[in-house]
């Protein structure tokens, strides 16, 4: 071996070795966010995956975990045969937990950011855990609700869908104006299944995304956490967003952001929008 080439051999040991042990040290926050913009741009299709926790912070509590909303409240009033049989004490819960009070919260930089990818093209759409209109309310167009709206309300018998202002929820619990029939929330309760239209949609968003966008969910209720799953299977990239870590950060995460999902988030969108297609 000459001299020359030895040397080559050597250098490229070094950059090698280097290279490991940059691996065992913690990348920086930073470094992770432009590699998952990177990411993003590159790739051809993008999906969102949304859980409780990327409306914490625009005050809607999460169910589970210590400042859950079953911490407080018997889940039972959302289960469909305890609705059925006690439409009105379901209905006086239902109204105070998610009309009076999550009525009220407003999107926050996090859904912002997601609707501004998916309007410049980088992102195809938002499968969402949640029921509370927030990714819409932010602009998001394509948003498949994996467990429903609270903004629209079924009706039990003829199944047609009403918008909350339309119905008068001051006299519960309210009924039909077609069919005179109970009034239901459009989002699933215990006992009830997943709607198909989202979980087919969210499927194939899985079998076909190159990277897969997770923010807020802990990964902790079926079906719904399947879906990252089968996306990693399928091949994509696995970017999360949590404050803490979650059953996907060791099983599937590629690239864990860890904070606040309006912090995390922020960053990301400076880094994707660096050109200036943010308003
Ligand atoms: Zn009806």
């Amino acid at each position: 071996m000459s001299i020359v080439s030895h040397l080559i051999s050597n250098k490229k040991s070094v950059l090698l070795s280097s290279g490991n042990l940059t691996g065992i040290f913690m990348e920086t926050l930073d470094a992770k966010i432009q590699k998952a913009a990177k990411v993003l741009l590159n790739s051809k299709s993008n999906t969102a995956f949304t859980g409780a926790g990327i409306s914490v912070e625009s005050g809607i509590p999460p169910f589970r975990g210590e400042e859950g909303l079953w911490n407080k409240y018997d889940p039972i009033f959302l289960d469909i045969n305890y609705f059925l049989q006690y439409p009105e004490k379901s209905w006086s819960l239902i109204k105070e937990i998610f009309y009076d009070f999550f009525g009220k919260a407003k999107y926050n930089a996090a859904h912002f950011i997601l609707a501004k990818m998916e309007e410049n093209k980088l992102l195809d759409a938002v499968i969402t855990q949640n029921i509370d209109n927030l990714h819409q309310e932010a602009g998001s167009k394509i948003v498949h609700e994996f467990h429903g709206n609270s903004k629209q309300l079924i009706c039990t018998g003829c199944k047609t869908k009403f918008g909350i202002d339309e119905i008068d929820i001051n006299k519960l619990p309210p009924e039909c104006s077609l069919c005179k029939s109970l009034l239901k929330p459009d989002f699933i309760f215990f006992g009830e299944a997943i709607p198909q239209d989202a979980h087919t949609a969210s499927i194939d968003l899985a079998n076909t995304s190159e990277a897969f966008l997770v923010i807020g969910s802990t990964g902790e209720i079926m079906p719904a956490c399947q879906i990252p799953v089968f996306a990693k299977t399928n091949g994509a990239t696995i970017i999360e967003v949590n404050t803490k870590k979650s059953n996907f950060t060791d099983s599937i995460t590629d690239i864990f952001l860890q904070g606040k999902a309006t912090e995390v988030m922020a960053e990301l969108g400076e880094e994707l929008f660096k050109n200036g297609m943010l308003e």
